[in-house]
């Protein structure tokens, strides 16, 4: 019989979203005896100055859909622009130490979240190493092991963003969107280092669409999983807090259907790099989401 599997790959965003939703989802998880990969933005929460994305298409909107600043608090939107940007593992490092000592699998999702989302492209690739370096060595200061993994924020990279993370020799990354794990290929460039894509939409890409909340949101999740690997991203922002009944309940369900949910380092390990596909990446849109996110493209076998 096929079985559905389901890798969940938790965000963390904010200062909020690592304080009270990871703690949140750390118990929820408890509970339900399951483990899942903690993606932590290490340095500063710089949240105020995504404020200038209000310019760009579809954002306003998206505000709107999921409510945003119920979502992320009217402080959030403020740090690093009216209030200072606070340290977001340093303020407790505590929260990072118990995920990795439950057994879940931690990595690195940025420094500066805001930073490498907004400005990635036009980063120079010595603030991108110094920035890699910083999450690193912070993150193996406070969990005593090296981070074996790493995860863009908003599914953005560059080619020089991908050439700096094989430099990490990474067990595998999970910066795209797309169908299975792949090599990524940039133009001509071929990458050693397993993508893990992420597969199915986040819950603030379809939160809110066609009065889907709650239960019918669940519901609607769990409709979306097919046979074979599922990766579901969630954000200590959402799921953790606000959405943490819809999750609970998508979550209990899935199991209760025999879902098999894993971390990503799960089925990391079992992948042959000798034989994963190469796919390219390439910059697209995604409905429900500003701006366009790395995506897995999947080219048609050539006709023999
Ligand atoms: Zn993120």
């Amino acid at each position: 019989m096929a079985v559905k599997i389901l890798g969940l790959k938790v965000d963390v965003d904010t200062l909020r979203g690592y304080r009270e939703g990871v703690p949140n989802l750390l118990g929820l998880l408890e509970e339900l005896s399951v483990k899942a990969s903690f993606f932590f933005s290490m340095g500063p929460d710089n949240s105020g100055k995504a404020l200038v994305r209000v310019f760009r298409p579809g954002f306003l909107e998206k505000m709107r859909r999921t409510s945003a600043v119920s979502t992320y608090g009217w402080r959030t939107l403020l740090y690093g622009t009216l209030l200072p940007a606070p340290l977001i593992v340093e303020s407790a490092p505590g929260i990072l130490r118990d995920a990795a000592r439950k057994g879940h699998d931690c990595g690195v999702h940025a420094w500066d979240h805001v930073k490498w989302q907004d400005r990635l492209p036009k980063l120079p690739v010595t603030t991108l190493e110094a920035d890699f370096r910083r999450a690193f060595d912070l993150f193996s200061q406070r969990t005593g092991k090296a981070a074996r993994a790493c995860a863009a924020p908003g599914w953005q990279v560059t080619e020089e963003s991908l050439r700096v993370q094989e430099e990490l020799k990474l067990d595998y990354c999970s910066d795209t969107r797309g169908a299975f794990p792949f090599l990524p290929r940039w133009g001509n460039k071929v990458f050693r280092t397993p993508q893990i894509p992420s597969t199915l939409p986040t819950m603030d890409e379809v939160l809110g669409r066609g009065g889907l909340e709650g239960s019918r949101l669940a519901e609607h999740l769990l409709g979306l999983l097919r046979e074979g690997l599922n990766v579901f991203t969630l954000h200590g922002e959402m799921e953790g807090m606000g959405q943490l009944g819809v999750f609970r309940e998508f979550l209990t369900r899935a199991r209760d259907q025999g879902v098999r949910c894993v971390p990503l380092s799960t089925v990391a390990q079992a992948l042959d790099p000798e034989t994963l596909p190469v796919c390219p990446v390439r910059m697209c849109p995604i409905e429900g989401r500003a701006g366009r996110v790395a995506t897995q493209i999947i080219e048609e076998e050539p006709a023999a």
